[in-house]
């Protein structure tokens, strides 16, 4: 039996967890879920689920879910603010962390699992992107197991040597390439002309996936491959020639690893995130996910191509960033959260998503962030400085 903390358990990657975990009652306890303000949504979790533990955002949602659990009897406990999600993911009790906050605000949860020894279940690829090597040294010095469940990198780690599953190096298990697929997104054969125009609507509106309104944009954007770029590379220990990013709209086959031999292993299945995180619950055990088979009779030709930097600049940006260090993903991931929130408020243009971001690296990409507290300061000085800037655009 699993003890399980659900971080973000409001969110689409929380709810397609908790979908799961219901399937099989007799393998997992649910004792924290986490949500930010949605009391309603929590309060119903909360009443299906029967969490130990609910952890808010802040004391005022907290005191209002707190309220009405007690109208229905309910004994759960609500505890509230980044204290409360340090608690549940550092409770002697609990086996597991479902990392599934979206952004920076999921990476000291995320660390103190690593450093309490958990299971993590890694959606939450900002907080790597941030933090790097520091997370990863955490999970190591720590004897925490993380597992990927961004599903490019879960399809990387399933089509894996054990060898490379338990650390080991890419090269003496005969891997050449990681092949990091992607749908391109909704904006991948739209004219350029019409970027400017796009609204959020249509960003948030994926041909293929149902998620949080941030990666949906981060998708429209090709940032999301750009992130998982510099992810793949951190979890797998891969150099930036190791990795190439291949376009395959239909979302069918969700990575490759190419080996020496000429051998490329693809993982395969619906574009639903209960495959990945069915898989990361139990590895090396397998579970059923809800999901249904694919149905190869049915589907229609796969196709594949090159990604065009120029009608993805942000995916460029970030393999730049890449290949630059700690300071630039550090910044790079800042920089996008600040102007993807402020697209979303339709304060600044698609367009100048990828200006923001850009304007950033350019004044603080080169900083060379070493402890938390760097990483933390850095973080919170691009955001002032994007704050900034968008002002100007
Ligand atoms: P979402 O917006 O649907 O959910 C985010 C969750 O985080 C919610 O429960 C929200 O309450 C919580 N949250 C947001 N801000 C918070 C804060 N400041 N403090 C505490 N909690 C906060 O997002 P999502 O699509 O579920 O994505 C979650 C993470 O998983 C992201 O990092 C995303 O990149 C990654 N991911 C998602 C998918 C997917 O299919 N949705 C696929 C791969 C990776
Ligand atoms: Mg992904």
């Amino acid at each position: 039996m699993q003890t399980i903390t659900i971080l973000g358990a409001t969110g689409s990657i929380g709810l397609s967890t908790l979908d799961v975990i219901k399937r099989h009652p007799d393998k997992f306890h649910v004792y924290a879920l986490t949500g930010n303000t949605n009391v309603l949504g929590m309060f119903e979790l909360c009443q299906q689920f029967k969490p130990n533990i609910a952890v808010m955002a802040d004391e005022v949602s907290a005191q209002k879910l707190h309220t009405q659990l007690q109208s229905v009897g309910s004994e759960v406990d609500v505890i509230a603010g980044t204290d409360g999600l340090l608690q549940v993911c550092s409770a002697p009790i609990v086996t597991t962390v479902m990392a599934g906050i979206v952004g920076a605000a999921g990476l000291l949860p995320s660390l103190t699992a690593a450093k309490h020894s958990k299971r993590i279940l890694l959606a939450n690829k900002e907080a790597l992107v941030m933090s790097g090597d520091l997370f990863l040294s955490a999970v190591a010095d720590n004897n925490a197991i993380l597992l990927p469940v961004d599903s490019e990198h879960n399809a990387i780690f399933q089509a894996m040597p054990p060898s490379v599953q338990a650390g080991g190096n890419l090269k003496a298990a005969g891997v050449e390439k990681i092949l990091l697929t992607g749908s391109g997104g909704p904006f991948l054969t739209k004219p350029l002309n019409e970027f400017s125009q796009i609204t959020p609507e249509m960003a948030v509106a994926h041909p293929n996936w149902s998620m949080g309104a941030k990666i949906s944009v981060d998708s429209a954007t090709m940032m999301n491959k750009g992130l998982e770029f510099i992810e793949a590379k951190l979890l797998f220990n891969a150099s930036f020639e190791q990795i190439d990013v291949v376009i395959h709209p239909q979302s069918i086959i969700h990575s490759m690893v190419s080996y020496s031999d000429g051998s490329v292993l693809a993982q395969m299945g619906q574009p639903d995130m209960r495959i990945p995180i069915a898989h990361t619950l139990t590895f090396p055990e397998r579970i059923k996910s809800g999901v249904k088979p694919l149905d190869f009779t049915q589907l229609a030709d796969f196709s594949f191509c090159s990604p065009d930097l120029s009608r993805f600049p942000n995916l460029g940006l970030a393999l730049e960033a890449s290949k630059v260090g700690q300071g630039a993903t550090t910044v790079l991931n800042a920089s996008n959260e600040i102007a993807v929130s402020h697209f979303l408020e339709r304060d600044i243009s698609f367009d100048n998503i990828v200006t923001l971001n850009e304007l950033c690296l350019e004044q603080l990409g080169s900083s060379r962030p070493i402890t938390l507290d760097d990483i933390l300061e850095l973080d919170q000085q691009t955001r002032e400085v994007a704050l900034g800037l968008i002002t100007q655009l």
